[in-house]
């Protein structure tokens, strides 16, 4: 978004930072290359939101805090440590982190350093998969557990948690549901947003959360016609349209922070749509964050 790139976050309101960290991933890698693509994406977004009517650079002290120094290999608990301490300095900094991944592991150690901060929070998860399976190859930590973690470290209030465009081929119900039932998450299946349409989606979605909001956007809830560049993609998903309006539709909400992860530009189509997409879905979220406080514009 061509911010000025800054360590010292003193007076910050919004710090957007990269975290190319994909050694979560469980099918095709790449989503670490993803910040410095959507960031090249990002120089064409200019400064206003029609839409939302908010000039979120001008409201709003906004930076790019550059990527954190996550360690490729190795320990996923390593990593772990040096991400959640890249988070907590943004939050303590009293600063909303607007993050770009990486693979879906990493919402695990941002929301402990959001949590420390605000307590457990709502969370509103985009993705074709629901992300709460348990162990994986006998490890506890991958791209497919961030929010089973979340809920049992109680990070997140699971009631108020709700995943929007969930699809593709699963493993069963009791393999797939049983967990999230049992803790009272809500699943809006993408069967359910094109039936319902977004506006009543929209309405599901805050009716469900409250408090301290984090938003965590996987690119693979959108459909891989529109958003190809991703590890796991799923068919039948949302459109690029469809995915700005849902996140227009959180305005109001009390967001303490966000990521849009998944992105591997290594399997994007010609033009970088998908880092364009995520770019744009970056943009969106810093909007519905400088216009926190204002009411709901529906
Ligand atoms: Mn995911
Ligand atoms: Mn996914």
């Amino acid at each position: 978004m061509r911010l000025p790139h800054a360590t010292d976050l003193t007076g910050v309101d919004v710090a957007l930072v990269g975290v190319p960290f994909d050694s979560g991933t469980s099918y095709r890698s790449g989503a670490r290359l993803a910040p410095r693509e959507i960031r090249a994406q990002s120089s064409l977004i200019r400064p206003y939101s029609y839409f939302l009517k908010v000039a979120p650079f001008d409201d709003r002290l906004v930076v790019d805090a550059g990527d954190l120094d996550v360690p490729p290999a190795g320990s996923i608990d390593h990593a772990y440590g040096v991400i959640e301490a890249g988070l907590r300095r943004i939050v303590q900094a009293g600063a909303v982190p607007i993050v770009a991944g990486g693979d879906h592991s990493i919402s695990l150690p941002i929301l402990r350093a959001i949590a420390e901060k605000h307590g457990p929070v709502s969370l509103v998860q985009f993705d074709s998969h629901i992300d709460t399976w348990g162990d994986y190859f006998g490890g506890r930590h991958f791209h497919g557990s961030p929010f089973r973690r979340a809920i049992e470290e109680g990070l997140i209030r699971s009631p108020q948690y709700v995943q929007v465009g969930i699809r593709g081929p699963m493993y069963g119900e009791a393999e797939d549901f049983a967990f999230q039932n049992a803790h009272g998450v809500v699943m809006i299946d993408i069967g359910a947003v094109k039936t319902d349409g977004i506006a009543r989606t929209v309405e599901r979605i805050r009716s469900i959360v409250r408090g301290p909001v984090y938003v965590t956007f996987d690119i693979d809830s959108v459909d891989p016609a529109f958003a190809p560049g991703t590890g796991t993609p799923e068919v039948g998903g949302l459109t690029s349209y469809e995915a700005q309006t849902l996140v227009r539709g959180l305005a109001g909400l009390d967001l303490v922070g966000c990521d849009v992860v998944e992105v591997a530009p290594q399997f994007d189509g010609p033009g970088q749509i998908t880092s364009l997409l995520a770019a744009n879905l970056m943009f969106e979220l810093l909007c519905v964050i400088a216009l926190k406080g204002r009411s709901s514009r529906g």
